[in-house]
């Protein structure tokens, strides 16, 4: 199950549990399964609309801020199904579960979990409820206290698969696992994952906290992606990769000659921004080619100080090559969105501006990424210096934002420079009257 989120924000781009997904190929060889994502946007009584590309709105209800944010001048939100109907999909099963195991996401999103716990409880009294996910791993002591009766602390399948077969008395693979699409219910757009992982260490970062990096089945990929585009008519892809051009020929290149050879047209989405020093001229027209429409790169920031003291992910030259390598294979300014940085701790807004600029001037579009502190993290012992993380919604990047003593005005205006370059290539771009 995919719980509540309880957030000043929330959006499904690209957003589907997939880690669960992954659990499923786990356990389906010895159990039943019964699956339901709180977030689930296409059932009819929501009433949700989606944009072409299976991205909307979750559902949502404004409920009590927490005490301790009431300083933050924002509403706060439940995401997710109203209860009613997930009552009705609990209660609707024709078996009780013996065993539910629970995910979870941001740090700053443990009072929608242990709300979902509650509602468990509830319904299934004897079942045994699981957590894992993000928050689990990051923080299996504060997880406990939400209500479950097993919190595990990492993700890498086969330690999943080792510790379920302990608990659960059996014998369950955690090789070549890849995520069970069959489960799904929505196929508005379907994410891929070709390895987990991450080779890099940026500062703001926990991916090496949460897994090593490790390829996934290739050829079970191929497969899930021919069932997902021939029998659910899936046509936009979202790669969930940390890494997705390190070693192409191992997996991307594979599966774009495999789109083209079968003569697929599908569109690929890249939300977790690609690695600009492994953009190669040959990768670049092959992805042109095969389906990448919008194509994002992780920049954070073109200052050369915040490369030496947050991230080694790309210089201002490597960017510039990055480019030139785009532009060259077709794409365009509209189709290159620019991942940057902002309240990093240390970091200064007018670099963020100049960063935004000198993305602007190169050719790309700057994207906003607000910073929240992530616990294990050395930028995350940086931020605690700047003001109170001891309660896990402290981490929520809005809160943040208002806490960390930035000024908020400035940031006011690094939105309106964001939307403003929108506008303004929305305009070079439309046809003149
Ligand atoms: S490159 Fe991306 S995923 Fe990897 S450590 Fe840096 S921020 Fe994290």
């Amino acid at each position: 199950m995919y719980p509540y989120i309880e957030d000043f924000a929330a959006y499904d781009h690209f957003a589907k549990p997939v880690g669960l997904w992954m659990l499923a190929d786990i356990l389906r060889p010895v159990a039943d399964i019964a699956y339901v994502n709180i977030l689930q946007r296409n059932i009819p009584e929501l009433g949700l609309k989606s944009k072409a590309d299976g991205t909307g709105h979750f559902y949502q209800q404004v409920t009590a801020v927490p005490e301790v944010l009431s300083d933050i001048p924002r509403r706060w939100k439940r995401y997710g199904m109203p209860e009613e109907i997930l009552y009705q999909k609990l209660k609707g099963l024709d078996w009780q579960p013996d065993w539910i195991f629970v995910s979870s996401g941001m740090t700053y999103w443990y009072t929608g979990l242990s709300y979902t716990i509650r509602l468990l409880r509830d319904v299934f009294p004897s079942a045994m409820v699981v957590v894992g996910g993000i928050y689990a791993s990051l923080l299996p002591d504060h997880a406990a206290l939400q209500g479950a009766d097993v919190v595990v602390p990492f993700q890498q399948p086969a330690k999943v698969a080792n510790v379920l077969s302990q608990l659960l008395g059996v014998s369950l693979r955690g090789e070549k696992v890849v995520p069970d699409y069959s489960i799904a219910r929505e196929y508005g757009y379907a994410p891929l994952l070709l390895s987990l992982g991450c080779v890099f260490r940026c500062e703001y970062c926990a991916s090496h906290r949460l897994l090593s990096f490790e390829p996934l089945d290739i050829a079970r990929t191929l497969r899930a992606f021919d069932w997902l585009y021939n029998e659910k008519g899936v046509r936009h892809f979202a790669f969930y990769d940390d890494t997705l051009l390190f070693q192409p020929e191992k997996r991307l290149k594979i599966l774009l000659h495999h789109v083209l050879e079968k003569g697929y047209t599908p569109v690929f989405h890249t939300p977790n921004g690609l690695h600009i020093r492994f953009l190669t001229e040959d990768v670049a027209k092959l992805m042109k080619k095969a389906g990448f429409e919008d194509v994002r790169l992780s920049l954070e920031s073109s200052e050369e100080e915040f490369h030496q003291t947050h991230q080694q992910k790309a210089k201002r030259e490597e960017f510039l090559r990055a480019m030139e390598i785009l532009y060259k294979v077709g794409f365009s300014r509209r189709h290159i969105r620019v991942y940057t940085l902002v309240n990093v701790p240390g970091q200064s807004l007018s670099s963020v501006e100049k960063t935004m600029q000198f993305i602007f001037a190169s050719g790309g579009m700057p994207m906003l990424a607000y910073y929240s502190p992530i616990p294990g993290t050395p930028d995350f012992v940086r931020a605690s210096s700047l003001t109170d993380l001891s309660d896990p919604l402290f981490h929520n990047n809005t809160v943040y934002l208002y806490r960390s003593g930035i000024d908020v005005s400035y940031v006011q205006h690094l939105h309106q420079l964001e939307v403003n370059y929108r506008h303004q290539v929305q305009r070079e771009e439309s046809p003149s009257p």
